[in-house]
C-alpha cells in the first residue's frame, strides 16, 4: 500500500491513522478543522477508559465523574455512585491529543476540507478546498454528515438518524444528570465537564419538531437551573441506525473503508459513539495493515456491530414499551430504588458492559418478583395506569416486556 488518505481526524480517523502509521504505511488525515468542539457530550465509558486508559492521561483533561442521577418521564428519580466512574472531556482537547498520537507515529496532518472523491486508473483523486490530492486508499471517517458517503454507499435514511441540540453551559458541577421523557426515543442529558457543561437533548428523527424537540431541553433546564445565559448552543446529527440497515451495512469495498460515525456506528439505545469511532478505527488500521482489509467488516460485526444491532432491536421496547403502563426505562428507574439486580444492572449499562443480548434475560431472572408487586400497586393504583399518558399499547393485554419474547 502506498498512501492511505484518511479523510476526518475525530476519533475514528486519528485512530485509524495511528496504527496505519504504526504499521509502516504512508497515512494522510485530512482535517478541515483543527482544535474544533464537535457537538457532543464528551462522556467517555468505563468501557473506552479500560481500554484506552490514555484517554485519563491529565493532558486529555477529562473530568471523572462518580454521581449520576437517572430521571424517568414520570419525574421519579434514582441516584446512583458509580462503581466505575465516566470520565466527560472537551472534544476539541480530546480530538487534538488523538491527533498528535497520530502525528508521533508518523500520520501527516493536513489541514483541508476534503469536497470531491473521485476514482481514477491510478487510484483515488481527492478534490481539496486548498488543493488536490491522490491517494491509493481512502478511508472515510469524516462523521455523521459527510457528504463523500454517497461516493461510496447509499447515504443512509433519516430514520437512521438523531437529532441533537443543546449548549455548552458555563460552570462546574459533579453530578451528571440524564431524563428520560414521555414519547420519545431518547433523552436530556447533563454531562459535567472540566470548565463547562454540556447539556443536551437527543430524539429520533421525525418523532418531534425540532423546535418541540428544543421546548423540551429548554423546560429540563429550567427544572435543574441550568443556565441558558452565555450558554453557546449546538445541534447536529447522531446516527442511530434501525434494525434493518445493521443488516444493510457495508463498511469497506475495493480500494476503500468507513469508520466511526460516516459507518454509523454508534449505541442506538445509548448514543454512545467515541468508543466505537475510536475502536472501528483502530481495527481498521490492523486490518489493513495486515493486508486484510477484507475482514475488517467481520471484525467490527464480532466486535461490536451484533450488539449494536441488538441494541437498536431494544430501543422501541427501552423507551415505548408497556410495562403496566409505563416504559422499560421508567420501570428500571424504579425498580433500581427496590432492586440491588436492577441497580447493578444500570451501573452496567452506564460502563457500557451490558451486553444487549442479555439484558432481558437478566431482567426476566431478576425482576419476576418486582413486577408482580409493581402489576398489584398498579392494580391499586399506585402506579397509574398507561391512560395517564403512559405510551403506546395503553389497556393492551401484554408481557411485561411488551410483545418481545425473552431471549
Ligand atoms: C450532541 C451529541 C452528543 C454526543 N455525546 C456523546 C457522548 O457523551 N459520548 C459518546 O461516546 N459519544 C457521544 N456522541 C457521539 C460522538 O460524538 C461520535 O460518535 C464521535 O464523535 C464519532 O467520531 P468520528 O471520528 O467518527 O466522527 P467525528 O467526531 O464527527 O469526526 C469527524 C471529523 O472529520 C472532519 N471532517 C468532516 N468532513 C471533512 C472533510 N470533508 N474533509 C476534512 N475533514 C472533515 C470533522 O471536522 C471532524 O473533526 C454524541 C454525539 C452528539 C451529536
Amino acid at each position: 500500500m502506498n498512501t492511505v488518505a484518511v479523510i476526518g481526524g475525530g476519533p475514528a480517523g486519528a485512530m485509524a491513522a495511528e496504527r496505519l502509521a504504526r504499521g509502516g504505511a504512508r497515512v494522510v488525515v485530512f482535517e478541515e478543522k483543527l482544535g474544533r468542539e464537535k457537538p457532543c457530550g464528551g462522556g467517555l465509558t468505563a468501557k473506552a477508559l479500560r481500554r484506552y486508559p490514555f484517554l485519563l492521561e491529565a493532558a486529555v483533561g477529562a473530568r471523572r465523574i462518580s454521581q449520576a442521577e437517572f430521571i424517568a418521564a414520570t419525574g421519579e428519580s434514582v441516584r446512583l455512585h458509580l462503581r466505575r466512574p465516566v470520565a466527560v472531556c472537551s472534544r476539541s482537547v480530546l480530538n487534538q491529543r488523538l491527533l498528535e498520537r497520530a502525528a508521533r507515529s508518523g500520520a501527516e496532518v493536513v489541514v483541508d476540507r476534503v469536497v470531491r472523491l473521485q476514482r481514477s486508473a491510478a487510484g483515488w483523486e481527492l478534490a481539496g478546498r486548498q488543493r488536490n490530492y491522490r491517494a491509493d486508499f481512502v478511508v472515510l471517517a469524516a462523521g455523521a454528515r459527510s457528504r463523500l458517503r454517497p461516493a461510496l454507499v447509499p447515504d443512509l435514511a433519516p430514520k437512521d438518524f438523531m437529532l441533537t441540540f443543546g449548549y455548552y453551559v458555563p460552570g462546574a458541577e459533579d453530578l451528571l444528570r440524564v431524563q428520560f421523557l414521555e414519547n420519545i426515543e431518547g433523552y436530556a442529558w447533563a454531562f459535567p465537564r472540566p470548565d463547562h457543561l454540556s447539556v443536551g437533548i437527543c430524539a429520533k428523527v421525525g418523532e418531534e419538531k425540532m423546535a418541540e424537540v428544543q421546548a423540551r431541553l429548554h423546560h429540563f433546564m429550567e427544572v435543574f437551573d441550568y443556565r441558558r445565559r452565555g450558554a453557546r448552543m449546538f445541534a447536529h446529527l447522531l446516527p442511530a441506525l434501525t434494525v434493518s440497515s445493521w443488516s444493510d451495512l457495508r463498511l469497506a469495498g475495493d480500494g476503500w473503508a468507513l469508520a466511526g460515525d460516516a459507518s454509523g456506528l454508534v449505541d442506538p439505545l445509548t448514543g454512545e459513539g467515541i468508543y466505537f469511532a475510536m475502536r472501528s478505527g483502530e481495527l481498521l488500521g490492523e486490518c489493513l495493515s495486515a493486508g486484510e482489509v477484507a475482514v475488517y467488516p467481520q471484525r467490527v460485526w464480532e466486535e461490536c456491530g451484533s450488539q449494536l444491532a441488538h441494541g437498536a432491536r431494544l430501543t422501541g421496547l427501552y423507551y415505548r414499551s408497556n410495562i403496566f403502563g409505563k416504559t422499560l426505562c421508567t420501570r428500571m428507574i424504579q425498580l433500581c430504588r427496590r432492586s440491588d439486580l436492577v441497580r447493578d444492572l444500570l451501573q452496567d449499562l452506564v460502563e457500557g458492559t451490558q451486553p444487549y443480548a442479555g439484558l432481558l434475560p437478566r431482567l426476566y431472572r431478576g425482576l419476576g418478583a418486582s413486577l408482580v408487586e409493581i402489576g398489584a400497586q398498579s392494580l391499586t393504583g399506585m402506579f397509574p395506569r398507561s391512560d395517564d399518558g403512559g405510551g403506546p399499547g395503553t389497556g393492551e393485554s401484554r408481557g411485561p416486556f411488551g410483545t418481545l419474547a425473552p431471549e
